[in-house]
């Protein structure tokens, strides 16, 4: 796990100023993979106190213009975010209870798809969503 200082030096090196809030909600998104909007809310409030909900979200946001954070919003999914950024890694997600687990990109390296026609666009990342059971809903149906 990242410290204190690794989440300044992470803002600092995409020219953000370091404030708690940001460093809070960092450290949120990595204690918590794929955690929702409201979750890191609740993990942000653990850390700093009160926070507005506004507060947050602009800070979610920012984060993620600067490429530090990742948004990801399955079909029928409140947002999402990860610190997984860049990788061009793909979810898989449960059409039950909605976990969501990360997949490696197929063949190791952005795009890991190729399009049957690109139709001249110069494709750099395909993001795609395994759906499925997961293992705790599958056993859950067959017991
Ligand atoms: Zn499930
Ligand atoms: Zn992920």
């Amino acid at each position: 796990m990242p410290t204190p200082t690794d989440y300044e030096r992470m803002l600092r090196g995409v020219a953000l100023r370091v404030t708690r809030p940001r460093v809070a909600v960092l450290a949120a998104v990595y204690d918590h993979p794929h955690a929702d909007t409201d979750s890191i809310i609740g993990a942000v409030r653990e850390d700093l106190g009160d926070v507005s909900h506004q507060a947050v979200y602009d800070v979610l946001k920012a984060l993620t213009v600067a490429g530090l954070l990742r948004r990801i919003q399955p079909l029928g999914s409140v947002a999402r975010y990860e610190s997984r950024v860049g990788d061009n890694h793909h979810h898989a997600v449960c059409r039950s209870c909605g976990a969501i687990a990360d997949v490696d990109c197929a063949v190791g390296h952005a795009p890991c798809l190729t399009a049957a026609d690109d139709h001249g666009f110069t494709i750099d990342e395909a993001e795609v969503i395994y759906w499925g059971t997961c293992s705790s809903c599958t056993a859950a149906q067959s017991s």
